[in-house]
């Protein structure tokens, strides 16, 4: 019997993401959204870029927001315009997607590392102990679309006079007490590449202030560190967002809210099966999750990975080594992150697109407990 009292059903094959565009009225939408732009033909900072920023400096409740061509260039630039550079250490998470240590290391400054706690995201205490006098800024993730205790990072932040660059990259839509992801930083950074919650049909992303000083430098930074388009004042890349980008991404904004209930409705189906058998991710009443990836924790990890893919399931070991870890830092490395030594070699993704349905669910979630039973 499977946990919903069905048969048990045939092998199935259930991919970790699908990231085709099949429906057909969503590919009509999408499609009518190029071809205005290519009737307008204003491919860089078109008007589809300016009221894409509008839209979102608004659902973040920020007072600007900038545009980019990837989440990477957004930390990169954010940390840029607030003058991290050599010398300057930079407090964050030990684990993430590399982006976030290669944008600091790339503007000079140093990246330190904290620790994490049990739900994967940086432990305030650690970042608490790692502060110098070198520190300029905390740069906390919102790993798998569950957001930081900002709570306790912004009272270290204002007890320390340090920046808070968050990477939001992860949690488009989640929020805390009300307050959504991209809402906390002196500069919030966002993702839009296809596999994120709010995705881009390529390379996309968004940097939020509420400071015009930091409006403006970004600006300028994101296009070779020029002012009105004659005056070079820093260098810099040219880092702008496409405008075909930000036509599918307004279009795509419109449905992000069922697809953030959609992944949540599938993860409570999980919980509520496997938590016997395996930790799941824990949600507090304050917190929304979007769970960009629906990450659970098992001492078994390997051996249920292999179970799993047997079975048709295709599960992700997401960033299998730590940020610190790996060949490009873990030389002279600061920091301090043992939770996060320890926990490392027991995450495993499961299948979570919101698009499976309850069946394709049940089918892993019947694996999962054979596996263990
Ligand atoms: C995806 C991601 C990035 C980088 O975004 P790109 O758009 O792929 O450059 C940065 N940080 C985190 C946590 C991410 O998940």
């Amino acid at each position: 019997m499977t946990s919903n009292g069905s048969a048990v059903p045939m092998t199935k094959s259930i991919p970790f993401l699908d990231l085709r565009i099949d429906s057909e009225p969503l590919r009509t939408e999408l499609l009518e959204a190029v071809q205005d732009v290519f009737r307008h033909g204003r491919f860089i900072l078109g008007p589809e870029v300016q009221q894409l920023e509008e839209e979102l400096g608004r659902y973040c409740g920020r007072a600007f927001a900038v545009s980019v061509n990837s989440g990477t260039d957004a930390l990169y630039l954010a940390l840029k315009s607030l003058d991290i550079g050599p010398g300057d250490e930079v407090v964050t998470t030990a684990l993430s997607w590399i982006a976030t240590a290669n944008a600091i290391a790339l503007t000079g400054a140093t990246p330190v590392f904290a620790d994490i706690r049990p739900d994967l995201n940086i432990d305030p205490d650690s970042v608490r102990q790692l502060i110098s006098s070198n520190t300029k800024a905390i740069l906390p993730v919102h790993y798998t679309g569950k957001i930081c205790e900002m709570d306790e990072i912004l009272e270290i932040a204002t007890s320390h006079q340090l920046h808070v660059i968050e990477d939001a990259s992860q949690a488009f839509g989640a929020s805390l007490d009300n307050r959504r992801a991209g809402s906390f930083g002196t500069v919030s950074c966002l993702s839009m590449n296809p596999m994120k919650v709010l995705a881009a049909c390529g390379e996309a992303g968004m940097v939020f202030t509420d400071r015009a000083e930091i409006d403006a430098r970004l600006r300028s930074l994101r296009y070779n560190g020029m002012v009105d388009r004659e005056v070079c004042t820093e260098p810099s890349l040219n880092g702008r967002m496409d405008t075909l980008q930000a036509a599918i991404l307004l279009r795509r904004l419109k449905y992000v809210g069922p697809v953030i209930d959609a992944r949540r409705r599938i993860a409570a189906q999980y919980s509520e099966h496997i938590a016997r058998f395996v930790d799941v991710p824990s949600e507090r009443p304050n917190q929304r999750d979007v769970y960009y990836t629906y990450t659970i924790q098992t001492d078994r990890r390997d051996e249920l990975q292999t179970h799993l893919e047997t079975a048709g399931i295709e599960v992700k070991v997401r960033d299998p080594i730590l940020m610190p870890d790996q060949p490009a830092y873990r030389d002279g490395v600061r920091g301090s992150f043992p939770t996060a030594g320890r926990l490392i070699d027991r995450l495993l993704c499961l299948p979570a697109s919101e698009r499976m349905t309850p069946d394709d669910v049940d089918y892993v979630i019947q694996h999962i407990q054979s596996f263990f039973r």
